[in-house]
């Protein structure tokens, strides 16, 4: 296996995690692909575009580079559903709007997927694990914030128009409260983008595993509209025009996220 993710270590007690971003494939997920799904439509498109003032602040960042197609970074490793009702697996059988994935017969092999768990899936959790222990050892707390992105029209997954930024703490088990509150605040002062915690995206399984307020870990992810800063048909195009002014409240995200760790931890 080619290199399975990019790593970045920064200066500050924060990691930004970037699970979809990935766009490679492996022979035996580029084989098998229906028509519709070779343009990777269910990827977190330019999530490390959108985010690259997050390495200038001096935030660690790790990020994908296989799609989630091949395997899904963000489920847990013995594939446990983490949503009652239409989600997709550690190995995706089907698009978001419900059709399948895979040419009949042409899914990857369990040896194959075997191979994927272990070269991909396991380096990307190693790093989560080993970065954020470095840094609540170096800082006495970490700070990991997990970056999605997703159509906003989904019927197959959720009603209506998705809110614009869709905070998840897993009900509040991942994060202190009053971090998920500073949040929410940030978004809600901005005027423009609706926003809402722990809606329909509660955060997956890195938010929840990770997640360890008592222990000083707190995980907060961040399923952001697609609508506000692309083209959400084909092909994908990103558009600086809507980036700009997410990117700023992004940013703001960031810093309410670090201030409040400087406040509770006093460094
Ligand atoms: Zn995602």
């Amino acid at each position: 296996m080619d290199k399975v993710l990019s790593f970045h270590q920064g200066r500050l007690p924060l990691l930004i995690s970037m699970p979809h971003a990935g766009l490679k494939l492996t022979p035996a997920v580029d084989r098998g692909l229906v028509e519709q799904a070779r343009s990777l439509p269910d990827t977190d498109w330019h999530i490390p575009r959108l985010y690259d003032f997050a390495r200038e602040l001096g935030a660690s960042v790790v990020a994908a580079e296989y799609s989630r197609f091949v395997i899904d970074l963000n489920r847990p490793d013995d594939d446990k559903p983490l949503y009652a009702g239409a989600t997709t697996g550690l190995y995706p059988a089907t698009l978001f709007d419900g059709e399948p994935l895979f040419k009949d017969g042409l899914e990857p092999t369990a040896e194959e997927r075997k191979t994927y768990l272990e070269s991909i899936w396991r380096p990307y959790h190693n790093t989560l694990q080993s970065e954020l222990a470095r840094l609540r050892e170096a800082y006495g707390y970490a700070l990991l914030w997990d970056a999605h992105s997703i159509r906003s029209l989904i019927p197959h997954l959720f009603d209506g128009k998705l809110p614009d930024f869709n905070l998840g703490t897993f009900n509040g088990a991942s994060c202190d409260p009053q971090l998920a509150e500073r949040l929410q605040g940030v978004c809600a002062e901005t005027g423009t983008y609706s926003h809402v915690l722990n809606g329909r995206f509660k955060g997956g399984h890195i938010t929840r595993h990770y997640g360890d307020p008592a222990n000083h870990i707190h995980a907060v992810q961040l399923e952001l509209a697609q609508s506000t800063y692309m083209e959400e048909a084909e092909p994908f195009a990103y558009r600086e025009d809507l980036a700009q002014p997410t990117q700023r409240v992004l940013s703001q995200l960031l810093e309410a996220m670090l201030a409040w760790g400087r406040q509770r931890y006093g460094r």
